[in-house]
């Protein structure tokens, strides 16, 4: 059996990786003309680094990245919403949170792919077993795996159609060079405001190399000079603690992301035929729940164990698909739910939604942790 997998974002890699571990053969093809360390930082859940484990990577990502002990939520005035003490969900499910650089990731995963990545590469086409890129050339395989992302073209063009949504927040995120107090480099989360649906958070994610991200609630579609952005995040954190507002006090406008967040009406089908769909080109989700790439790591450890199990493609969909659509369709739905609550933009809302959050009973936290790292990765 030969694959291609069309994109070489976190997905891509990792079901390239996966599918080395399966001895089955593969061609990546990535449109980018090269792998820049683009995005800032990720957080990598504990069922991420639980696959990555199993792919013989985790070793190299925990000396690559940071390991939060613990992850809050804290409102603006300093009081504590939600508290997980990650050495804790370490103990229980093998692995907890690390957070790491974008870059640092995508470099660890295309080291790991024992052949080359063919860049420059945009699939323009797929017809039968053959995939046309946009250079005029072909290449042809049994199985083709689309892992192009939200917009993606092969499930748009040979799956499914998906419908857009936009959260209501838009995002500006930024990698900043210096370190966090030691302390605060293995505690870290996110700050709600009471007002305006401002969040923000920092975390150290490498040597000198601060994550710092901020989403507002706003209609989609706004634009700002980096300049600007910087003037207004600066205005908006203002009644955030100080340690924020030293970070921010560093940014260098230019290093600024800025983009509105989307995410995709789940789907109900994830392949046809010979074409079959991976992370954010199945399920992108919002990034509440910071749980987009996890879940396209699972699906790229999942689907590869399937393929290397059976010999016709479509039977291993359809049990990748039953194994994993229901899943990932959860983590959507959760993290939109999430997306909605940090929304809120006046004071009484707000209140009341700290009050129902702190009061949540720890017993649906445990339910809500065994659901998300508690994933069972054996395949009968
Ligand atoms: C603000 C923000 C913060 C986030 N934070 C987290 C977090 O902390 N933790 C977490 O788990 N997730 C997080 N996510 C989600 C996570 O980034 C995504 O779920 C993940 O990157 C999806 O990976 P992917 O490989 O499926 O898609 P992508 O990363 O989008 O990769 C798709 C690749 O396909 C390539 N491509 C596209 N079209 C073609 C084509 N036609 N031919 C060839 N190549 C093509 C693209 O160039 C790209 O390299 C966050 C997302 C956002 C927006």
């Amino acid at each position: 059996m030969k694959a291609i997998i069309i994109g070489a974002g976190i997905g891509g890699l990792t079901t390239a990786i996966a599918l080395q571990q399966q001895q089955i053969q593969f061609e990546i093809y990535e449109a980018a003309p090269e792998l820049k360390a683009v995005g800032a930082g990720i957080w990598l859940g504990g069922n991420a680094m639980n696959v990555y484990e199993r792919l013989g990577l985790a070793d190299a990502l925990k000396a690559s990245s940071v390991f939060l002990e613990s992850v809050f939520i804290k409102d603006v005035k300093g009081q504590l919403l939600q508290f997980i003490d990650n050495l804790d969900i370490q103990q229980r499910y093998g692995n907890a949170t690390h957070a790491i650089h974008r870059g640092t990731l995508q470099q660890i995963l295309a080291n790991a792919v024992k052949q080359p990545i063919h860049l420059g590469k945009r699939c323009v086409g797929i017809n039968g077993n053959v995939v046309r890129f946009e250079d005029g050339t072909t290449d042809s395989a049994d199985v083709i795996i689309g892992a192009d992302g939200i917009r993606s073209a092969v499930r748009e063009q040979y799956v499914t159609k998906a419908q857009y949504r936009y959260s209501g927040q838009t995002c500006w995120r930024a990698i900043i060079n210096t370190t966090l107090p030691a302390s605060e480099q293995v505690s870290s989360g996110e700050v709600w405001s009471r007002k305006g649906g401002v969040r923000a958070s920092i975390s150290q994610v490498g040597d000198q190399q601060v994550y710092f991200w901020m989403t507002k609630a706003m209609p989609a579609g706004s634009k700002f000079s980096p300049a600007e952005a910087l003037t207004y995040i600066r205005r908006e954190l203002a009644p955030f603690d100080l340690r924020i507002q030293d970070i921010v006090s560093r940014l260098d406008p230019d290093a600024l992301i800025h983009g509105d967040l989307y995410d995709i009406q789940p789907l109900k089908q994830w392949y046809r035929g010979n074409v079959v769909l991976v992370g954010d080109a199945a399920h992108a989700s919002t990034p509440n729940l910071g749980q987009g790439a996890s879940q396209a790591i699972e699906d790229a450890y999942v689907l590869a164990a399937y393929l290397g199990q059976e010999s016709q493609p479509e039977r291993a969909f359809a049990k990748y698909q039953a194994r994993r659509l229901k899943r990932a369709k959860r983590v959507v739905d959760l993290s939109w739910m999430l997306g909605r609550l940090t929304s809120v933009k006046n004071t009484t809302g707000s209140l009341l939604r700290n009050y129902l959050i702190r009061h949540t009973p720890n017993r649906i936290a445990r339910k809500q942790f065994d659901f998300l790292y508690g994933v069972n990765l054996n395949i009968e």
